[in-house]
């Protein structure tokens, strides 16, 4: 792995030109690694610390070139297409010689110099729309070291930081990086922690805790709900979230209410991993109950918005 400034984590991915990731047009770096594992997440690839493959079949030709290349000999071409028999080692040869992206390695340690080339490449837009950089996951606060170098490196060149995370970390590491970020986008998923725990995997008493910690510092913050009917887009949620949130020392400039859907499972199926393996139901809330959300964040005289 290589290292940035004698620190290492992988990112996964870089978005250029993103609009639902806090204010103004925004570079999004999204870095691997998470300690939830929500029954829907978006980004199964950013689960692992590590990098992963990801195979789409439909895009392969069939060419054995990644057959040919692993020094591993892990890979075979088979009426199914290309199948692993376990002996991988993630030098990520086999994705580089694939000439159509059939696959492809999630999770690339850069350089800090390269990161910032990328970043730099959009300074006049964000800075004309008022964005700026926004560090995701996975969690980034899975890695604290690495996320205040680069949180202090775009400080030096004047971005606006923010900062997406589920605040399931110690209360040093929140603290750390509140001094780092103009902004703080944090995940709430369900007031109930046994639903939590069963939901996300860990309980919500040291989210809440931490969010209060943000709150009381009068860190600017944004709370993101995902809606998702079956988990937690029920009155008692959506009431007990606005209560708590409406109860916090300072209020978050906005709370959105992200809509649910199943990006995550064409994912799963790339990497070779099963999607919601319990079945738990969960769909997308209608345009009523989107608005009767609405209205409940609203009676507790918050601002509140449909998406990102
Ligand atoms: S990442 Fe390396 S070891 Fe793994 S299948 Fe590809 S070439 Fe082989
Ligand atoms: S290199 Fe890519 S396109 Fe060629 S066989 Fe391997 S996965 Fe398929």
């Amino acid at each position: 792995m290589q290292k940035i400034y004698g620190i290492m984590a992988y990112i996964f991915d870089i978005k250029r030109f993103a609009i639902n990731d806090g204010p103004g047009i925004r570079t999004t770096i999204f870095m691997k690694g998470c300690p939830l594992h929500c029954v829907w997440c978006h980004n199964p690839e950013g689960l692992s610390e590590k990098p992963v493959k990801l195979y789409t079949k439909k895009k392969c030709i069939g060419c054995q070139s990644c057959v040919e290349v692993c020094p591993q000999h892990n890979l075979v071409l088979t009426a199914d297409g290309i199948q692993e028999r376990g002996n991988c080692i993630l030098c990520g040869r086999c994705t580089d010689e694939c000439p159509t992206l059939a696959l492809e390695m999630a999770g690339k340690a850069w350089q800090m110099d390269d990161l910032m080339t990328i970043v730099e490449k959009e300074r006049k837009v964000m800075e004309d729309s008022g964005g700026g950089v926004t560090i995701c996951g996975g969690e980034p606060l899975m890695h604290p070291d690495y996320l205040c170098e680069l949180l202090d490196e775009l400080g030096r060149r004047h971005f606006h930081r923010t900062v997406d995370t589920t605040l399931f970390a110690s209360e040093q590491t929140v603290i750390r990086v509140a001094e780092r970020c103009e902004l703080f986008l944090i995940d709430l998923k369900l007031m109930d922690s046994e639903l939590h725990q069963r939901y996300t995997g860990v309980p919500n008493q040291q989210i809440l805790k931490n969010i209060r910690l943000v709150s009381s510092k009068g860190c600017p913050f944004w709370i993101r709900i995902p809606l998702i009917v079956g988990v937690n887009a029920d009155d008692q949620n959506l009431e007990q979230s606005a209560k708590f949130i409406a109860g916090l020392p300072t209020q978050p400039e906005m709370v959105n209410l992200l809509v649910y859907h199943d990006v995550g499972k064409g994912k799963h199926a790339r990497m070779g991993t099963t999607y919601n393996p319990e079945a738990i139901h969960m769909e997308a809330p209608s345009e009523e109950l989107q608005r009767h959300a609405l209205d409940i964040f609203n009676k507790h005289h918050l601002i509140a918005k449909i998406g990102g």
